[in-house]
């Protein structure tokens, strides 16, 4: 049976939420929100592990105590959501060779300091010249080529560290980033936020316009309105649709659209490059590592680029814990997603008895998401190459006919973070109740001519 709404939102994570929420405050409750997974929260997600509740997606709040206040601050100030302040100034001073040595601190300080520099050249000469084959470049750029060059490169580049650039997020909030270390997880705002216009009961949400594990597969819209089929074969009709599902599921072939997307919004999807971000976490029956609060972060300097490079313990967050979390990007996580869990486990252990000697113990538990091979995700966060312009943002954002997208990856300023999901889908309703607004006058001036 088919049934039509005003809106039908496709995705449940935070932009899809924040989303439903602005249209519920705007006398709009007529909505469907439509989810893959079994569950809401997308890419914040909590799970059980060695006894804590650790973070698989998003795990900080990153963005805190400048002039403006990051929105998802704000609202984990509200649920009282426990946090605890990362300080990766320090991880320059914990770097280990492969033979476990932490090389000294004015060595490294100084490869640090040299490799900022260079990335700020290599950044105004990418800048320059558009994204253009900076080896052509009349000033040689410095390669990294040593183990604690690539180690510091890695760093820089794959974890945003804002020396390098200026970026939106730490210029309007503030340079802090505090880790989410609270059992009922990160996903807690967001259950919070839900539970203000969908109907629950002891804390679980009962409202049928939420559906749950339903696989949105087409996508058909007319002049009128728009039509949704998921994998089960459930038809649904709505007036709008608001697209929240991640850049990577735009770029794959998941969802197909009636007519096709116009051609200005394919090519800026796929110009826009996926991130994959893999947090590994390891449990041990005890403590081998420093445990000071300087020592949170350290570093795994090897000849290959991004090999366990980038190590922090829990003992801030969750003291007694035993759990030592690291992360791995792009290729590097690709990789291990296509292993298994014990050859993943087993590079770990040799790294750490590089670094920690031949005597520690075996890690006694392993857990590693698989963003990348998610169909409902596809990746971990957008990021869009440098050279990006204005123009290719506003392209992935942009309306097509009855579908307003929305997502981290449709936030100018703040792509690829929690507050960006959020943020964006205030932006995409607000946008979507303006069209509404125009619609109906249209509609009331044809009737008075009639
Ligand atoms: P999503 O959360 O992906 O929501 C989209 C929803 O659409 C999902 O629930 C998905 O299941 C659903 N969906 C997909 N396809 C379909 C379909 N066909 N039909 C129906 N539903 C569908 N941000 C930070 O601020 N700080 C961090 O520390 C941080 N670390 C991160 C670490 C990792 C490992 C990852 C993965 C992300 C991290 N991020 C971080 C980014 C942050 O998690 C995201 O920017 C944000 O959660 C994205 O929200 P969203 O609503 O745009 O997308």
């Amino acid at each position: 049976s088919r049934s039509r709404c005003s809106v039908i939102i496709i995705g449940a994570g935070i932009s899809g939420i924040s989303a439903a929420k602005v249209l519920a405050e705007n006398g709009v409750d007529d909505v469907m929100i439509l989810e893959a997974s079994d569950r809401i929260g997308g890419r914040i997600r909590k799970e059980g592990f060695g006894g804590v509740s650790v973070e698989l997606g998003a795990g900080w709040i990153a963005g805190v105590g400048g002039k403006e206040s990051n929105p998802v601050w704000e609202l984990a100030r509200q649920s009282g959501l426990r946090t605890c302040f990362s300080d990766y100034s320090n991880a320059r001073y914990n770097i280990y060779d492969p033979s476990g040595k932490i090389f000294p601190s004015e060595e490294a300080a100084d490869s640090y300091r040299k490799a900022v520099e260079s990335a700020i050249r290599k950044l105004r000469a990418e800048e320059d010249n558009h994204g253009g084959d900076v080896a052509r470049l009349s000033e040689p750029l410095s390669v990294p080529k040593t183990p604690i060059e690539l180690a510091i490169d890695f760093i820089l580049h794959d974890f945003e560290m804002a020396e390098v650039e200026p970026i939106s997020t730490y210029v309007d909030f503030g340079e802090r980033e505090f880790l989410v270390a609270d059992e009922r997880g990160y996903e807690s705002l967001l259950h919070k936020m839900a539970e203000t216009f969908l109907l629950t009961s002891d804390g679980e949400i009962m409202d049928s316009r939420l559906k749950l594990n339903k696989v949105v597969r087409e996508l058909q819209q007319s002049r009128n309105g728009a039509t949704v089929t998921t994998e089960d074969g459930c038809v649904y009709e709505a007036n709008y649709v608001i697209l929240s599902v991640s850049i990577g599921v735009l770029q794959s072939d998941l969802i197909s659209f009636r007519p096709p997307l116009p051609r200005w919004k394919t090519e800026a999807i796929e110009t826009c490059d996926v991130m994959v971000y893999t947090k590994i976490f390891l449990k041990f029956p005890y403590k081998f590592w420093p445990c000071g609060p300087d020592k949170e972060f350290f570093i795994y300097a090897h000849e290959r680029r991004g090999y366990y490079t980038f190590w922090q313990h829990m003992e801030n967050a969750y003291p007694g814990s035993n759990i030592l979390v690291v992360t791995l990007t792009n290729g590097e996580s690709k990789r291990v997603e296509a292993q298994s869990d014990q050859e993943t486990l087993k590079e770990a252990m040799e790294v750490l008895r590089n670094m920690f000697g031949p005597e520690i113990p075996n890690a006694t538990d392993i857990l590693v998401p698989r963003w990348f091979n998610n169909r409902f995700q596809r990746g971990s966060y957008s990021n869009y190459p440098i050279y990006a312009n204005h123009q290719m943002v506003h392209d992935i954002k942009a309306p097509v006919g009855r579908i307003f997208f929305t997502g981290e990856h449709t936030s100018e300023r703040f792509n690829g973070y929690v507050h960006g999901g959020y943020l964006a889908g205030i932006d995409t309703s607000n946008a979507l109740l303006e069209d509404m607004r125009r619609e109906k006058e249209r509609k009331l001036e044809s009737q008075t001519f009639l």
